[in-house]
């Protein structure tokens, strides 16, 4: 048996004909940039999501980008973010040339450990900007609580999130601004890059509006540096189709889950209480880890790792200090998770192979 990591493909099968018939209205429309797909979709994700405003970006990096770069985030400010993520998170703030201040995860939740952030807070700290990882929420009303007693923003990175929720609201409705993307492999995804920021503060969103398309107010009128950063009506035409589907998507993610959870006895991550995660990302903790991933590989079964290396060890960041050690329990999991396959259309029987085959190489090795 050959189980890959992720098999769009099977997922293509079953909405062939909805998104061709998307594509086409659009091709015939020959509308292409901040037309009525886009605009469609927007009122649609905003809808879903319970929020005022949604604006389409070009990736939810950009978005990252273009939050940080509304709430007028730059050289000198400090944002406070967790080491466990991918590091697009970072990227956004560097690319500003503010200082991200790194904070560790909690061991079990995997998420930024909102007991270590009240101490980082500096006159120069501009923002919290946590993550939802592996679409899990995190605390995210006491991190709400904090920004708002200091006078801070609050950018929710909820790019692996779609649909979660904490306290029956939806994550990215947490924060000033929020942002998701639509990368292929992501729980929503589209058929390229593409990203949403959403808001219910009417300033930040025209301003927003405004920085993403070449920061023109009116055609022509330029107020502010902006970027060309936007979502496109192909895109937004597929998003359209799969949002859709996701709800119920994401309850198939969920059922998966169910049946490696009672059959694989190994260390999960831990969903908060009133959490509800949309199992973007499924990984257990094991000893050996490099030496079960390639035996899964030699059957069949490909797992990723989420993430390999914590931000403050990457050669790009040496030039802010860190140093081995500086975030233990984040290098701790680094080592030893290892992310198995979890997508709608994984059938029942790879599951119980996958199983099989980890439990073959020795239940020991669970945590
Ligand atoms: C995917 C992802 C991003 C970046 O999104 P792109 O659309 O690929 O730019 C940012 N943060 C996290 C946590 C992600 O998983």
């Amino acid at each position: 048996m050959t189980i890959s990591y992720l098999n769009l493909k099977r997922q293509y099968a079953h909405i062939d004909k909805e998104i061709g018939q998307a594509l086409e209205k659009v091709l015939k429309r020959q509308e292409f940039i901040l037309g009525k797909e886009v605009n469609a979709f927007e009122t649609e994700y905003a809808a879903y999501l319970g929020t005022k405003y949604v604006v389409g970006v070009g990736s939810g990096t950009d978005g990252l980008l273009l939050s940080l770069l509304a709430l007028g985030v730059g050289k000198g400010d400090e944002v406070i973010t967790p080491v466990n993520s991918f590091i697009a998170t970072t990227l956004a703030i560097t690319q500003l040339h503010a200082t991200p201040v790194f904070v560790d995860c909690d061991k079990d939740t995997y998420q930024l450990d909102v007991s270590q952030v009240v101490d980082k807070i500096t006159k120069r700290t501009k923002a919290i900007l946590p993550v939802h990882l592996y679409g899990a929420p995190c605390i995210i009303d006491q991190l709400a609580q904090i920004a708002r007693k200091h006078g801070i923003y609050l950018i929710e990175d909820a790019a692996q999130a779609h649909g979660s929720a904490y306290k029956n609201k939806k994550l990215g409705t947490f924060g000033d601004i929020n942002i998701f993307s639509f990368y292929p492999g992501k729980n929503l995804g589209a058929y390229g890059d593409a990203g949403a920021i959403c808001t219910n503060n009417n300033i930040l969103y025209e301003k927003i509006k405004m920085l993403h398309n070449y920061g023109q107010k009116s055609k022509y009128i330029h107020e502010e540096i902006g970027v060309n950063s936007r979502l496109d009506d192909i895109q937004a035409a597929v998003l359209r189709v799969k949002l859709r589907y996701l709800d119920g998507w994401n309850k198939k993610r969920q059922r998966k889950v169910d049946i490696y959870k009672n059959n694989l006895f190994a260390k999960y991550q831990e969903i908060i209480q009133d959490g509800v995660s949309n199992y973007h990302i499924l990984s257990i903790e094991v000893e050996d880890r490099n030496k079960l991933q390639k035996f899964l590989k030699n059957k069949g079964i490909q797992t990723l790792i989420h993430y390999p290396v914590p931000i403050h060890l990457q050669k790009c960041y040496s030039y802010l200090g860190y140093k081995k050690g500086d975030f233990p329990i984040a290098e701790r999991l680094a080592d030893k998770i290892l992310s198995l396959p979890i997508y709608p259309e994984l059938k029942d029987k790879e599951i119980f192979y996958i199983i099989d085959q980890i439990n073959a190489f020795g239940k020991n090795i669970l945590r």
